[in-house]
């Protein structure tokens, strides 16, 4: 791997250990795994100033057939499946790069990018216009980590965050979802017709010291998840050794995903 394990042992290290739970092996390339020290699971919940994640699209190149992340969202969060795309609900999903990041598009691009897709979800954007717009409340950025969340309960299903999240990370439920859910869980509520829905980074998961769902099931290292305002988080250290691009960066929502390419 292009950083050097100690560096980064040293730069990660007990906040890493910290802060990323059953996940450390996260943080490292699967050919290091053997290095890494078992997770220790906090005993509270997780907690951070600013949740982030970065995502290694290279990795997610190599396991282009993976699907894991997704099912294990999308699973855990009861999201049905309609099978088409008029209907669709997503918390996080693949699309292609150039349709993704056609920002970055130019006609001498690599050839692999050209080809390659990439995973998104909503961005829990610094800046989101999603929360200016909607008149009940419903969604709102939550003041001690960031985390850009939803109240279905209070949702009168409007759709302005719809029109107003530039990323598509919004779905809207046209009828109701609960005949299309493969296997409901009983320890995540499902939502009803009229009523907008997206990712939360997993915030019931982090209040129970997990990881969100998508970066536990990823085996092949390419989601880390950590606190960008901790100088020594396994983000920070990624973003400061890697080259990262973040979505529609012009227009100003200042988006908390970020992607190595
Ligand atoms: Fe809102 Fe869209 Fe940004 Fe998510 S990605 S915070 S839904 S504007």
């Amino acid at each position: 791997m292009g950083i050097d394990r100690r560096k980064f042992l040293k730069v990660s290290g007990l906040t890493v250990l910290g802060l990323t739970g059953g996940s450390v092996s996260k943080v490292f390339s699967s050919e290091d795994s053997t290095d890494v020290i078992q997770p220790v699971r906090p005993a509270g919940p997780l907690t951070a100033q600013r949740w982030a994640m970065v995502i290694d699209l290279r990795k997610c190149q190599e396991q282009h057939e993976c699907d894991d992340c997704v099912t294990a969202c999308h699973t855990a969060h009861n999201v049905p499946d309609w099978g088409n795309p008029k209907d669709e609900v997503k918390w996080i999903w693949k699309e292609s790069f150039e349709h993704a990041f056609h920002e970055q598009e130019h006609h001498y691009q690599q050839e692999k990018l050209k080809h390659a897709t990439a995973l998104v979800m909503c961005n829990h954007c610094d800046n989101p216009p999603c929360v200016r717009v909607c008149p009940t409340k419903a969604t709102w950025k939550r003041e001690a980590d960031g985390i850009v969340m939803m109240d279905w309960h209070r949702c009168i299903g409007c759709r302005y965050c719809v029109l107003a999240c530039p990323y598509g990370s919004r779905s809207f439920n046209w009828r109701d979802p609960r005949p299309k859910i493969k296997k409901i869980r009983p320890d995540f509520p499902t939502r009803t017709r009229g009523v907008v829905e997206k990712c939360t980074f997993c915030e019931e998961r982090l209040a129970r010291g997990l990881m969100p769902a998508c970066v536990e099931a990823c085996k092949h290292g390419a989601l880390y998840f950590g606190d960008l305002e901790d100088a020594h988080s396994n983000v920070r250290a990624l973003l400061a050794e890697r080259y990262t691009i973040r979505r529609k960066p012009g227009l100003g929502t200042n988006p908390e995903v970020y992607y190595i390419v």
